[in-house]
């Protein structure tokens, strides 16, 4: 079932890009395995996918430590400043990075395991108050260009939550906000920031209009997350 529904997000990726004249290599796919074991992650992994992603750091690294580094693994959730050591051991990329002190701290540990970490920026592209990041602009700048102080730090990106809705230009909107703020930070001279972390599995195809460059696809991939496990 994992291998039909990879084949599926695959095809309407492949379709979607054609449409719009977009090549899908540019695109990558990580399936966000939150709540789902090992076994499944192997059933996904032998269908290709090589990036998966994670919201919790001790769930990632119990998979980490069964599964190893032969996949890219992605720290997509909200971090805890007491975890970021555990977080680094295993993830390639953390998504979610939303305060300077948070990228300190991942400066520090980073540096203590000789490690120069990526990370991307989460930034709040909606007024919904459940969602985390940084919201202000100016805030964002500034903490773009203490960021790349940072030396065991390489800032790589934006990353973003559409709003839960199913208004499709309220969705739109947020995604589009985020590429224009990638934009004015490549203007502003951050040539390196280019990934746009954005689209879930019921918004997927809007953000690839919209540039997305790293999808996160959960439940279109592993089917419906059961909560009541943890
Ligand atoms: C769970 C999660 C996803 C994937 O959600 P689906 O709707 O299952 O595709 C993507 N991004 C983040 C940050 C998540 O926590």
């Amino acid at each position: 079932m994992i291998a039909d529904n990879i084949k599926l997000v695959r095809e309407k990726i492949e379709s979607k890009c054609a449409e719009i004249g977009r090549n899908s290599k540019e695109i990558k796919l990580i399936a966000v395995s939150k709540n789902f074991g090992p076994d499944d992650i192997t059933a996904a992994f032998d269908s290709g996918i090589t990036d998966f992603g994670e919201n919790k750091a001790q769930e990632l690294n119990s998979k980490f430590e069964v599964l190893g580094n032969k996949m890219t693994w992605h720290f997509i959730g909200h971090l805890q400043k007491n975890k970021v050591k555990f977080a680094i051991r295993s993830a390639e990329y953390i998504h979610s990075v939303d305060s300077l002190s948070l990228a300190d701290e991942i400066n520090k540990k980073a540096e203590q395991i000789n490690k120069v970490q990526k990370i991307l920026l989460q930034v709040k592209t909606s007024d919904e108050e459940t969602k985390s990041g940084v919201e202000n602009e100016d805030e964002i700048f500034s903490l773009v260009d203490s960021s790349n102080r940072l030396k065991n730090i390489e800032l790589i990106g934006l990353m973003t939550i559409a709003p839960f809705t199913d208004n499709e230009e309220e969705i739109r909107k947020s995604f589009r906000y985020l590429r224009k703020l990638r934009d004015d930070l490549n203007t502003k001279g951050f040539k390196n920031i280019n990934e746009l972390s954005m689209g879930m599995t019921s918004d997927f195809e809007i953000a690839i209009e919209e540039g997305a460059t790293m999808l996160r696809i959960g439940s279109a991939i592993f089917g419906q997350r059961d909560y009541s496990k943890n």
